[in-house]
């Protein structure tokens, strides 16, 4: 029985989609690199750490942005990928194919998840970005091509919007679900965290010539996308 949500629906109320310093840090250790150009926490676990970070449809280098959602959360992650190397993709794709009633939820869900990458690109102040105009990320709407951007959109849009989403979901359910807090030992809470990434703080600060400095905002934007391009799959 599906629920049905608002066009924009999004788990999250305003305050809580803020990202705390305490936030980046932890998204840092979950995924053991630095985080960069998060404007947001799209989904959080039950006691408040953040399961999701949204990202600006472009970036602080001007780069384009279209995978909104990154799944952070090791348990998820590692859960999701056993189901894409089970093959559940494929099962997707075919079940698209011959299920209209699901191709056109689907198709919804792609609507949905322009619509609310809009609206955050607005309230970043990123703004329209039309070099990604209709192109949103994980294979939306027609194909199935990454199970962690599918289950980012679930958490983040609440349940009921993204169909396939919400069926990776449940079939992580024997490793995660939303109801119960898995952090504990997830990632390493000790020591260091990876640095976080401040040069936007000490841009001003002399040294390097402004030239150099782009090159090198330039090339961590590549690296970023190249990585998130790498959770494709
Ligand atoms: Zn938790």
């Amino acid at each position: 029985m599906a629920t049905t949500q608002p066009k924009h629906h999004e788990a999250l109320d305003a305050a809580a989609r803020v990202p705390s310093e305490s936030d980046l840090e932890t998204l840092s250790r979950q995924l053991n690199r630095p985080v960069r150009d998060v404007v947001e926490i799209g989904a959080r676990c039950v006691c408040g750490n953040p399961l999701v970070a949204t990202t600006a449809p472009r970036l602080s280098s001007g780069i384009p942005f279209p995978t909104t959602y990154y799944l952070t959360h090791p348990v998820i992650t590692a859960a999701v990928s056993r189901l894409e190397a089970a093959g559940v993709m494929n099962e997707m794709n075919e079940e698209l194919g011959a299920n209209a009633a699901l191709a056109a939820a689907y198709a919804s869900a792609h609507d949905h998840y322009l619509a609310v990458r809009d609206a955050i690109g607005e309230r970043s102040g990123t703004g329209e970005v039309p070099e990604i105009a209709g192109v949103s990320a994980g294979g939306m709407p027609t194909r199935v091509k990454c199970l962690h951007v599918l289950v980012g959109h679930s958490l983040a849009a609440g349940p009921g919007v993204n169909p396939l989403g919400d069926r990776a979901l449940a079939a992580i359910a024997e490793w995660w679900t939303p109801e119960v807090c898995r952090c504990a030992g997830a990632w390493d809470t000790e020591g260091e965290a990876p640095i976080r990434d401040r040069s936007r703080h000490v841009k001003t600060q002399a040294g390097d010539p402004e030239t150099k400095k782009r090159e090198r905002a330039a090339a961590r934007a590549a690296r970023e996308a190249a990585e998130a391009a790498g959770q494709e799959g």
